[in-house]
């Protein structure tokens, strides 16, 4: 059987990049090891964490928003099979949606093992060892990441058992709710599954190595949120360094760390430990020794146009420079396929939102205060807070504000960084103006609806000029 495209991997990078690629009429195959379609994804990573952020959520809402509001609820009750089959369903509606896209596609798909065999071959090993050679001009990685594994202070490896010492990928198939969740690392996954814990009951204590959380997001944002979370319950142990976890005999784990500038030692028991430092690029068995494509710190290399060292090899996703990110890998998905259609696909890099999914949530896109000083960029600060925001008060979600940074010369948006509820859906108007080049006063001057939590947005803009009217 012989294809223009052959995608390795089916997360959100393979099966969108697969799709666009037979929009425009190429003969296109996905190679997929895992039983279902959508990868990291949909299987084990934004969807069901989204769906237990969610259902996690109305729990603590029912427990405690409700009555300020003027409802009485008696005191909701946990239903975990029922709220664990809610995560399975909506996986699995997502994942058959994909199979359903593929086949309407017309895209042909292989489940096994693929690998590549030289250029213009991809090896397909099925369960039972039967190997299916393909032929095709063009195979893109699409391999995603795996779980980051974190070494104890010999070395060695601190094993996951995905019971008691879980990655994401246990926390979210826990069968009961943890007296004590200990989660290693204060990063987005980490604090969304604390989160989801947290609001079902768990005492969640966070050990961080940095002095901060959610490194790479703006300062002023992480501190305001860390102050949030403690609020809600969460406990921080920063500039601590983890020195091993281990199972303990009575059942549970124990963590020790020690603070990173040097000191004594301490210990905190748990009854789940997740370990979430962090995710690495996934090139196992892909056979890219033999086929001489050139791998740098894990990932894949590759040139503006997704191209590795090897003629018709490329890469996008995880696996690959960037942000590991699902929309991410979606965009280069597009943009490769278009490419090697002969057209002209394109990711701008410097528009990609990051949002963590916790209540509030928080969202960003473009450059932070931190970046900007450190790369020297004279900019424009222009604040607003929830609080002074109608509906806001009327929904009491009064927690946060909406920071924007524009250049100060040329007044073009450079970054905004919102932190309060809604702010993964408010966010998108900022990337879209940063998409255009827009400046601070383009949104501004532009009509938002009252009362609606974007106005925010709205006067964080014009704060840059200092010419807010609700503050
Ligand atoms: C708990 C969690 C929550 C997350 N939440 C979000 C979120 O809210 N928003 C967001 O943007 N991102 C989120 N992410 C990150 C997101 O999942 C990844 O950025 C995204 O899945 C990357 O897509 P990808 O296509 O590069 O790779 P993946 O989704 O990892 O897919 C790679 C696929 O390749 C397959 N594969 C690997 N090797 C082979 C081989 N040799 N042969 C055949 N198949 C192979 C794998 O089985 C897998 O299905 C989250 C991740 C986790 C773990």
């Amino acid at each position: 059987m012989s294809y223009d495209l052959i995608v390795i991997g089916s997360g959100p990078g393979g099966y969108v990049c697969a799709i666009r690629a037979a929009q425009l009429g190429l003969k296109v195959a996905v190679v997929e090891k895992r039983k279902t379609f959508g990868g990291t994804c949909l299987n084990i990573g934004c969807i069901p964490s989204k769906a237990l952020l969610y259902a996690s959520e109305m729990f603590e809402e029912a427990g405690h928003g409700m009555a300020a509001l003027g409802i009485k609820l008696p005191a909701p009750e946990l239903d975990m099979p029922a709220m664990m089959k809610h995560k399975q369903d909506t996986v699995d509606a997502n994942v058959n949606g994909v199979a359903f896209l593929l086949k309407k596609h017309k895209v042909e798909t292989f489940t096994g093992h693929g690998s590549i065999g030289g250029a213009g071959v991809v090896n397909v090993t099925a369960q039972d060892g039967t190997v299916t050679a393909l032929e095709t001009k063009n195979i893109v990685i699409a391999t995603g990441s795996d779980v980051a594994k974190l070494r104890n202070s010999k070395g060695e490896t601190i094993t996951i058992d995905e019971t008691t010492i879980v990655s994401s990928t246990g926390a979210l198939t826990l069968q009961k709710v943890p007296g004590h969740l200990v989660v290693v690392g204060a990063g987005v996954i980490g604090l969304e599954l604390g989160s989801v814990w947290l609001r079902l009951g768990a005492k969640v204590t966070v050990v961080e190595y940095l002095d901060r959380i959610l490194p790479g997001m703006d300062g002023e944002v992480a501190k305001t949120f860390q102050r949030l979370l403690e609020k809600q319950g969460f406990s921080f142990k920063l500039a601590a360094k983890v020195t091993d976890v281990n199972p303990s005999e009575s059942g549970g784990a124990s963590v020790s760390f020690e603070p990173v500038a040097g000191g004594a030692s301490q210990s905190l028991g748990a009854d789940i430990v997740l370990i979430a430092t962090g995710r690495v690029p996934f090139t196992e068995g892909l056979g890219l020794e033999t086929a001489g494509v050139a791998l740098e710190r894990g990932r894949v290399v590759i040139d503006g146009h997704f191209a590795t060292n090897v003629a018709g090899i490329y890469a996008i996703g995880d696996v690959v420079r960037g942000p590991m990110l699902a929309h991410k890998a979606e965009d280069e998905g597009v943009a490769l396929a278009e490419i090697i259609a002969g057209q002209h696909g394109h990711v701008n890099y410097d528009a990609i939102p990051g949002v963590v999914y916790t209540q509030p949530e928080v969202a960003s896109v473009g450059k932070t205060e931190e970046e900007l000083k450190s790369a020297g960029i004279a900019y424009k600060v222009g604040k607003f807070n929830f609080t002074a925001n109608g509906r806001a008060r009327a929904m009491r979600h009064t927690d946060g504000f909406v920071k924007i940074l524009a250049d100060a010369t040329t007044d073009r948006v450079l970054g905004a960084h919102i932190i309060g509820f809604g702010a993964g859906d408010m966010i998108h108007e900022i990337v879209v103006l940063m998409e255009f080049g827009g400046s601070s006063e383009d949104l501004a001057r532009t009509c938002h609806a009252h009362p609606t939590l974007s106005e925010a947005v709205k006067e964080a803009a014009m704060a840059v000029e200092k010419r807010q009217i609700h503050a």
